[in-house]
């Protein structure tokens, strides 16, 4: 892209103003924060880094914390980009409007280029599969990155949902990337009181109401539900830091096992293999 790509707007959780820019890296870099208002503290992407995992994402080192982080890592992880820096000059990422298209946008205009290395996958040769109480998470062997998800939620707007998409070209910008956070009215005072969702509104997340939904406008996607939390397990997805060539399977699972799937996955060095494709490596910019 000729620039950075910037952005600004509230903390879906801190309800505070911040602003970001996505500016390229060199191959091998991966996906670092840089906290500009804190001497430009970096903040590795990766699971290490992973701090609380209840209603967002947040990756923290040494007291540096920043929050909610899994839309955006979900859009460059969507959309092939491997190396990135992230300037934020606060602690939560802004929400912008609940989904990631907003970064997919900014991307698709920048555009990516390749970089001059070999890009290296992990190539899932056994499936891990981990299980908490009725979620479950897997991943299979394949030569594609494929993602299927299946909720249940007892809601008139939701119900049954399953999706199955494979991440390659635009399928992510056009399927996943689009599709908003969504909350319990009911859950809302709660969630406040615990200091969370200050900077929620109708602008940012679908809110259900026993029977509907508070916003007028219509969905999405009928099924903008499953298409979410597929957007948000690829957020999360994203810390392991690589490529994968696998098929994730999941059953209406949440951050805290995304993340710890990730985490048990890695030193599951038996169930993987490196692998390095002759394909060039992806930055953000150029
Ligand atoms: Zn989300």
């Amino acid at each position: 892209m000729a620039g950075p790509i910037e952005f600004s707007g509230i903390g879906l959780h801190t309800g505070e103003q911040s602003s970001l820019r996505v500016l390229p890296a060199p191959a091998g870099k991966g996906i670092v924060f840089r906290r500009v208002d804190l001497d430009n503290f970096e903040l590795r992407a990766d699971v290490a880094s992973v701090a609380r995992v209840a209603y967002a994402t947040t990756l923290m080192s040494r007291g540096v914390w920043i929050s909610t982080v899994e839309h955006l890592l979900s859009a460059l992880y969507g959309t092939g980009i491997d190396n990135a820096y992230i300037e934020l000059d606060n602690f939560e990422v802004p929400i912008l409007d609940g989904s990631a298209f907003p970064y997919t946008e900014a991307i698709a205009r920048a555009g990516i280029v390749r970089q001059r290395a070999l890009r290296q996958y992990i190539r899932i040769t056994k499936p891990f599969v981990l299980k908490e109480g009725d979620k479950t998470l897997g991943i299979y062997p394949s030569d594609t990155f494929t993602i299927k998800y299946d909720i249940d939620f007892p809601h008139p707007l939701i119900g049954k949902q399953s999706l199955e998409v494979q991440l390659r070209g635009a399928n992510y910008a056009q399927h996943i990337a689009p599709a908003r956070t969504f909350g319990f009215y009911h859950e809302v005072e709660k969630l406040q009181a615990g200091g969370l969702i200050r900077g929620g509104s109708l602008e940012n997340a679908i809110v259900l109401t026993e029977k509907g939904m508070l916003n007028d406008i219509s969905l999405r996607f009928p099924d903008e539900f499953v298409r979410h939390k597929t957007l948000d397990l690829l957020g999360d997805f994203a810390l392991i830091g690589q490529p994968v060539l696998g098929s994730l399977v999941a059953n209406r699972a949440g951050h805290a096992l995304h993340t710890r799937f990730v985490a048990e996955l890695l030193e599951s060095t038996s169930h993987w293999a490196l692998d390095t494709a002759a394909e060039a490596s992806v930055s953000s910019a150029r």
